[in-house]
């Protein structure tokens, strides 16, 4: 799909100015304020007004609030993918798609209950309260939407702390939401944030007394800071999910699934396909199957010089002396996340169409590209001896973040002894890894999976505390 740069100007201008008036003026409802501090204010009352609604009421806001996010799925991933200059336009759309069709709503507060002789006691999920909402660049509005009504559906209402660099694109998703709830009857600001987001912000909304939860969508800082705030906290983090493909795999399958997996927004989702490990028999096969479905593979000095351009290289000199070997660490260049295969591959000379989607290389198991979360579409192939081999490697290479996995095989007890070795909140089998969040599988989906906290994918009720009502000889009917 082409971006109509003029169109993104023009809204990101009015967005712009609007956030500025507002900032200045009060938010009008629309939940932008100029501090921390009114901006928990202002969802504070909201969340008072919300905790008055009937639940009847609240599945009426959240309806509307799919329905704003659906109608405006393209112009959101449009913005996003301009303003952070990472990811597709087509993949962004359906991201926003799917959370607004499929996060979960007020269906997912079940109520637990004993009956007996001695009455009635229920179990309900009440709100926190105010919960302050990391957000990642990778993810700016789908994470908006999907935390927005999944808080939302708990009784919660949001103060949002969007990564700066895409900023934009999360206020707008604030706004378009807080006028749907608004439209719909409810209250303003349910969803706030600061006009100018930034890393003092987050820790001014982190220790606000008012805020009562955090929840916390990124990478392992974001998680560390909110796990040592001292408040009830969900941690959603890195992954580097391997992809296993045994000899007894539908080959061609497998290397469909992994290229779509993997090149799923240009690789930017926590859970897709960041390397594979192949059984050495069927690797040839394997790789031939990737390059049919749009896989491009490169040797020798290609990768070497696709290492200099995509990581940054540091050298530390031991402090002993020169005996031993220096140490070498790799950090992503963050200019080459998320963007398009075509574009990597220019970087070192290499002109391909557009329908190639992914770089694929062999690598030695302990290479940077198979070590770091690279987050953009190079995906490193690691040939093992057998099954066995495959799944030890798995489990190192997953660094045990206990994220996402994915195996293709057709061996029942392969899929289950990896599925048990590696512990990942995810474990797709015969599919591509966005199956684990209910594209192509069966399942609700989230854009926050909190492994390091283990609420999993998170969903209204991950949002909610536990209530216990008791009434003594009364109430049971048996
Ligand atoms: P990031 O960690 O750089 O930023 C995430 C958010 O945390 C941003 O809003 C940022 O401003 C804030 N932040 C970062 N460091 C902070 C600190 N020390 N204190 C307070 N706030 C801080 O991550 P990103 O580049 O925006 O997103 C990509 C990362 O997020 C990847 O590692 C990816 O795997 C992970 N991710 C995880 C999930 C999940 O559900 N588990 C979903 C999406 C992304």
């Amino acid at each position: 799909m082409d971006i109509d740069q003029n169109l993104i100007a023009r809204i990101a201008s009015e967005v712009m100015a609007r956030v500025q008036k507002e900032a200045s003026t009060g938010s009008g409802g629309m939940g932008i304020f100029a501090t921390i501090d009114e901006a928990v204010e202002a969802a504070r009352l909201a969340q008072k007004q919300l905790r008055k609604l009937t639940i009847e009421k609240r599945e009426v806001l959240i309806t509307a609030m799919r329905d704003a996010a659906y109608k405006d799925a393209a112009i959101l991933a449009e913005m996003a993918v301009n303003e952070s200059g990472m990811g597709r336009v087509a993949d962004k759309i359906l991201k926003n798609q799917l959370a607004a069709r499929k996060t979960p709503g007020t269906e997912d507060l079940e109520t637990e209950a004993w009956s007996g002789d001695k009455g009635l006691t229920l179990i309900e999920r009440g709100p926190f309260g105010v919960i302050g909402a990391i957000t990642p660049t990778t993810n700016p509005s789908e994470t908006v939407i999907n935390n927005g009504i999944g808080m939302i559906a708990a009784g919660n209402s949001v103060v949002f702390s969007p990564h700066p660099t895409a900023k934009n694109t999360s206020l707008k998703t604030i706004r378009i939401l807080n006028e749907a709830i608004i439209g719909a009857g409810g209250p303003a600001n349910l969803l706030t944030a600061v006009a100018e987001p930034s890393l003092e912000a987050t820790n001014a909304m982190m220790a606000h007394p008012h805020i009562n939860m955090l929840v916390a969508t990124g990478g392992p800082a974001v998680v560390r800071a909110v796990m040592s705030s001292g408040k009830k906290a969900i941690g959603a983090g890195a992954g580097n999910p391997p992809a296993i493909v045994d000899e007894t795999a539908n080959i061609e399958r497998a290397a469909r699934d992994i290229i779509a997996g993997c090149s799923f927004d240009n690789n930017l989702p926590c859970i897709a396909e960041k390397e594979v490990i192949t059984v050495g028999s069927i690797a040839d096969r394997l790789i031939s199957y990737m390059q049919k479905y749009g896989g491009y593979l490169i040797s020798g000095q290609d990768i070497d010089r696709l290492v200099k351009v995509i990581l940054t290289e540091n050298v530390e000199m031991a402090a002993s002396g020169c005996t031993e070997k220096p140490k070498r660490t790799y950090a992503v260049n963050k200019k080459f996340v998320g963007k398009d295969a075509k574009y990597i591959l220019k970087q070192i000379g290499i002109d391909v169409p557009d329908d190639i989607r992914v770089v694929i290389c062999e690598t030695s198991a302990d290479h940077p590209f198979v070590l770091e979360e690279l987050m953009m579409p190079v995906l490193p192939i690691i040939q093992v001896n057998n099954v066995d081999e495959a799944i030890a490697l798995g489990v190192s290479v997953e660094h045990g973040n206990r994220h996402t996995a994915v195996m293709h095989s057709q061996n029942v007890d392969n899929l289950t002894r990896f599925a048990k070795a590696v512990e990942t909140t995810i474990f797709v089998k015969n599919a591509p890894s966005f199956a684990g969040i209910g594209v192509g599988g069966e399942g609700f989906t989230t854009f926050t999976i909190a492994g390091p906290t283990g609420e999993g994918l998170t969903s209204p009720r991950s949002f909610t505390r536990q209530r216990r009502c008791v009434l003594v000889d009364a109430l049971s009917v048996v």
